[in-house]
């Protein structure tokens, strides 16, 4: 096959792991003190066996651990990416290499916002490069086949880590350090990509995203600020008021069990609702419902059913790019 024939994968890094250079191959935590990062080019260069699966362009969209990930640079991606999209209506997908940290909230934010539904496919490593055994090199290969592959469109942005797919919005990081980190707690994987070179799925998720979406980034600067309020026993709301005193724009509060706080988190919860703060309350616990419990809504509150606090973060700063209405915002956690 010559390159032409083959799908052309746009492959876009961002840094992280899959990127970092350590001092020795036995290094698997103090690797990015020195903040050495490897190219796209140059990781791409390490497995030329991904050329015979697609024609890869290259970028380099930023060179950064994933805890330096900011908002701003979501915004930035999503815009490159739908501007990719725009040039190139032969492009069959894309991949993004970015840190393990905050991959899943990066995921999340370009499934809401990129506008088309040919792949984009995020992968990251638990070990360098540089390190023995590292996923980095399969994990890549990995996006750019998923990327690739007819059957990846339409369903939404992917990550693909230890060669399971799984959905954006499912997806969470589960472990420090192990390579089969990214789960989905309540629902399982999506699919494979696997060593008989098929990519295979099994199910796709039901909410809403990409062509679905009704959020669109390409006239936003900056997205409002939202803060997450973690409940835990003792918790007296003194987080949630110097939250809301900073004057952020809404609140997530990570309650205990099904959403419940202690009674001076919840007064806290009140107080700034009352005053007129969007609150999102999600649950703590790493999965299952927050459900619109006659308390809530008599409160006023807008509650994540199982988004994740960190994804419930960002669909909430994404609504109040729309509205302010409570009502509207909580049709979206449950659409999105
Ligand atoms: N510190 C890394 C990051 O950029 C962790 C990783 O990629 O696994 O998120």
């Amino acid at each position: 096959m010559t390159n032409e024939s083959k799908p052309r994968v746009y492959l876009v890094g961002t840094g992280g792991s899959i990127s970092f250079v350590g001092r020795t191959r036995t290094d698997y935590t103090n690797y990015s003190y020195d903040g050495k990062h490897l190219t796209i080019d140059e990781l791409l260069g390490r497995v030329p066996e991904a050329l015979e699966f697609a024609d890869v362009r290259t970028e380099q969209f930023l060179n950064l651990g994933s805890t330096d990930v900011t908002p701003d640079h979501w915004l930035g991606l999503a815009k490159r990416i739908n501007q990719i999209f725009r040039d190139d209506p032969d492009a069959a997908g894309v991949a993004v290499t970015h840190g393990t940290a905050t991959l899943e909230e990066t995921a999340y934010f370009l499934n809401l916002t990129v506008k088309d539904s040919r792949p984009v496919v995020v992968t990251g490593a638990m070990r360098p490069p540089t390190g023995l055994g590292t996923d980095s090199d399969v994990n890549l290969i990995d996006s750019i086949r998923v990327a690739a592959a007819p059957q990846s469109v339409g369903r939404g942005v992917l990550t693909i880590l230890n060669n399971q797919i799984q959905a954006a919005r499912e997806v969470t990081k589960t472990n420090s350090y192990r390579l089969e980190t990214f789960q989905a707690a309540d629902f399982g994987f999506l699919g494979y990509a696997d060593s008989d070179e098929q990519v295979v799925f099994y199910r796709r998720t039901d909410r809403a995203h990409t062509v679905d979406s009704e959020f669109d980034v390409e006239g936003i600067d900056q997205l409002p600020r939202i803060d997450i309020a973690p409940a835990y026993a003792g918790a007296d709301g003194l987080v949630i008021r110097a939250l809301a005193a900073t004057g952020v724009d809404g609140l997530v509060a990570a309650g205990l069990g099904s959403g419940s706080s202690p009674p001076p988190f919840m007064a806290g919860l009140k107080e700034v609702s009352d005053a007129g703060l969007p609150v999102v309350i999600a649950t703590g616990t790493g999965s299952g419902r927050v459900m619109q419990t006659r308390r809530f809504t008599e409160d006023g509150y807008i509650v994540a059913d199982n988004l994740m606090p960190k994804k419930a973060r960002i669909l909430l700063m994404l609504a109040l790019t729309k509205t302010k209405d409570k009502a509207e915002i909580q049709r979206m956690m449950l659409a999105y």
